[in-house]
């Protein structure tokens, strides 16, 4: 049963690891570097600042982020086996790494941990919400830390993969309202989601949370699409 928890083989390539992912795998991986990324987005810096264009453009709506990869190559395949298959037994890692990164980006310890909301049908059609699954178990170790569902997202979005980006920023606007306004106020609020993309959906969830006066609002991600 333990074994089945936590496998004796790599989390990737499934040959024989004493860690969750081998030295192969390890080198596989793409880890974002923090001190070489956007300040604001993690993303590959195109200008002369430490800033992104595109953030210089449009300054995100949180205070600072982290994530420990980049959504390609194996690290996108563990994502996406732990977001569509469920395999549970790569929670604990992802959520290990995304540790390393919230304290390498030294983001402030929060207040309040919570989460980017799914729609009430679409988690009965898939199960689970990927991003309270991560919220959950990353709160595990942050005992001062209450995770709590602060957002809801009342409307089906439309699907949004194929849509321009344009199209996505105006799709989203509206899809979130607060679910819980005690405890906002002041406070310092880490929002957890699986991929921060063109960061619509996190900027839109700020937004809402934005209206409650919190203290400041971090970031935290598995990968940078
Ligand atoms: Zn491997
Ligand atoms: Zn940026």
């Amino acid at each position: 049963m333990l074994k089945f928890i936590y496998p004796e083989t790599c989390l990737a390539c499934e040959s024989s690891s004493s860690s969750p992912i081998c030295t192969s795998c390890l080198k596989k991986l793409h880890r974002i570097d923090l001190n070489n990324s956007c300040k604001s987005c993690h993303n590959t810096i195109d200008t002369a600042t430490q800033i992104c264009s595109t953030c210089l453009k449009t300054p995100p709506k949180w205070n600072s982020s982290a994530s420990p990869f980049e959504f390609k190559g194996i690290s996108r395949d563990l994502i996406l086996r732990f977001k569509y298959s469920r395999h549970l037994y790569l929670l604990k890692y992802l959520c290990e790494e995304m540790e390393n990164s919230f304290q390498e980006a030294g983001l402030p310890e929060p207040d309040i941990i919570t989460y980017v909301p799914m729609h009430p049908l679409k988690k009965i059609s898939r199960g689970w919400n990927q991003s309270e699954l991560l919220a959950k178990e990353f709160a595990k170790s942050h005992p001062d830390s209450t995770c709590l569902p602060l957002l809801k997202r009342p409307h089906l979005g439309k699907a949004q993969a194929s849509k321009a980006k344009r199209e996505r920023l105006k799709s989203v606007k509206d899809l979130f309202s607060i679910k819980k306004r005690d405890n906002i106020k002041d406070r310092s609020i880490l929002l957890i989601d699986d991929i921060l993309t063109t960061g619509a959906t996190l900027n839109a969830c700020c937004k809402i949370l934005r209206q409650e006066k919190p203290k400041e609002i971090s970031v935290l991600t598995i990968a940078r699409g």
